[in-house]
């Protein structure tokens, strides 16, 4: 039986071939564990085989994983990468380190309202709709200069980067050109910004490709937990 522990060491030197084909640094490419969906006890899991970053698309889940874990692990970093609610700000606002799915000023806005003064300012990205595509989130690739001049002057969020969720079961040009217009609109805008050093891309399908093109942080789920049963979530 394979276990989580084995598989994240595969996913990890993934990670290191993909890097290597690119001149790269492994290390230069951080990988998130994307949990949800997935009991503590596998976090627990992947925790003690070495990971510590952790990402969940459901405030509820979240909220109440985190809870449950804080005390005991406190090293964790929690990640939230899914789609937010500006009633729900809250919850992300108190309780995770990073939030990938920044896509309009007014969730940015209340985030930084609600953050506590007593933690360290939330780490967000913007979330860019790189393929187009008028159903998919995120906003459009020539509206992320505006909104990141926006969120800069927050000073409860520090402004890392882009997100993206490049489209599935496309042909591989399509693909690969998805990527390149990513990197290229990251490239620029962290000319512009000191701060940004986070270009989260990649999944377990695609980590290769988003790696070449200068992905920094990784979402790996299934690649690391097995497929996801969504009729028990
Ligand atoms: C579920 C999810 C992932 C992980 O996807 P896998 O294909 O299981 O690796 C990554 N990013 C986001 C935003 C997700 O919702």
């Amino acid at each position: 039986m394979t276990t989580i522990t084995d598989r994240l060491a595969i996913a990890h030197s993934r990670i290191a071939q993909a890097a290597q084909n690119s001149s790269r640094r492994a290390e230069d490419v951080q990988l998130l564990a994307v949990s949800k969906t997935k009991p503590n006890e596998q976090i627990i899991q992947a925790y003690n085989a070495g990971q510590r970053r952790f990402g969940e698309n459901y405030v509820q889940e979240g909220e109440s994983k985190i809870n449950t874990l804080n005390q005991e692990f406190p090293d964790i970093e929690w990640h939230f990468i899914g789609p937010l609610q500006s009633n729900k700000t809250k919850v992300v606002a108190t309780l995770f380190d990073w939030m990938h799915t920044v896509d309009r000023e007014k969730i940015a806005q209340r985030l930084n309202e609600q953050r506590p003064e007593s933690m360290s300012p939330l780490n967000v990205c913007i979330q860019v709709n790189i393929s187009q595509e008028a159903n998919k989130s995120g906003v459009a690739a020539c509206e992320v200069q505006a909104l990141a001049e926006k969120i800069a002057q927050m000073p409860k969020l520090a402004l890392r980067g882009l997100m993206a969720i490049p489209s599935a079961d496309v042909d591989e040009q399509t693909a690969t050109k998805e990527m390149a217009a990513l990197q290229a609109l990251y490239n620029q805008l962290a000319q512009g910004f000191a701060s940004i050093d986070t270009l989260s891309v990649g999944m377990s399908n695609d980590l290769e490709l988003a790696v070449a093109h200068g992905s920094t942080m990784v979402r790996i789920g299934s690649a690391i937990f097995g497929e996801r049963d969504y009729s028990k979530a």
